[in-house]
């Protein structure tokens, strides 16, 4: 950990952790739920669905990427079990249990539009006081902006075929 890139952080620093921690945790939960939604998926449209959430998949494992090595240099831990995903997370996991694809599709908008108003709120509490955390934010933010549309774009397909 580097002091003085930590001694500019004006905010509590272990606050500021568990906040990027249930982050971090989402996103591991909303990298399976893609990849595992990519693989039982079924029904029309089904190619085109399938890239897209494979592509999701691994931006949502990138942001665990960009999340994990932010928290390492504010001197934190990321959540190093699984079973923490669970107990820390903001937006939850739903099991692509139905594998039709409107079913998935509208699992995944839900959780892209949880993500969106976390990585809002997590910028407010970060945009004067920790610019370097509200720089990574912003970068995950974007994706998770164009995931949702991206999802949006395939239902309303599906609903004109
Ligand atoms: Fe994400
Ligand atoms: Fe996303
Ligand atoms: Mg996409």
């Amino acid at each position: 950990m580097g002091t003085k890139g930590i001694s500019i952080v004006d905010m509590d620093v272990a606050e500021l952790l568990g906040l990027l921690n249930k982050s971090y945790c989402d996103e591991w939960l909303a990298y399976y739920q893609y990849w595992i939604g990519a693989k039982v998926i079924k029904g029309p449209m089904k190619e085109a669905v399938i890239a897209e959430l494979e592509q999701h998949a691994t931006e949502e494992l990138n942001h665990a990427l960009l999340l994990s090595k932010r928290i390492i240099q504010l001197g934190g831990t990321p959540a190093t079990k699984p079973e923490q995903w669970y107990e820390f997370t903001n937006c939850g996991y739903e099991a692509p249990d139905s594998p039709f694809v409107e079913t998935i599709l509208k699992q995944n908008i839900k959780g892209e539009q949880c993500a969106i108003g976390v990585y809002q709120s997590l910028m407010q509490k970060t945009i004067s006081t920790d610019p370097v955390t509200y720089n990574i934010l912003l970068q995950i933010l974007e994706q998770e902006v164009e995931h949702e549309e991206d999802l949006q774009t395939l239902l309303e397909d599906f609903e004109l075929l």
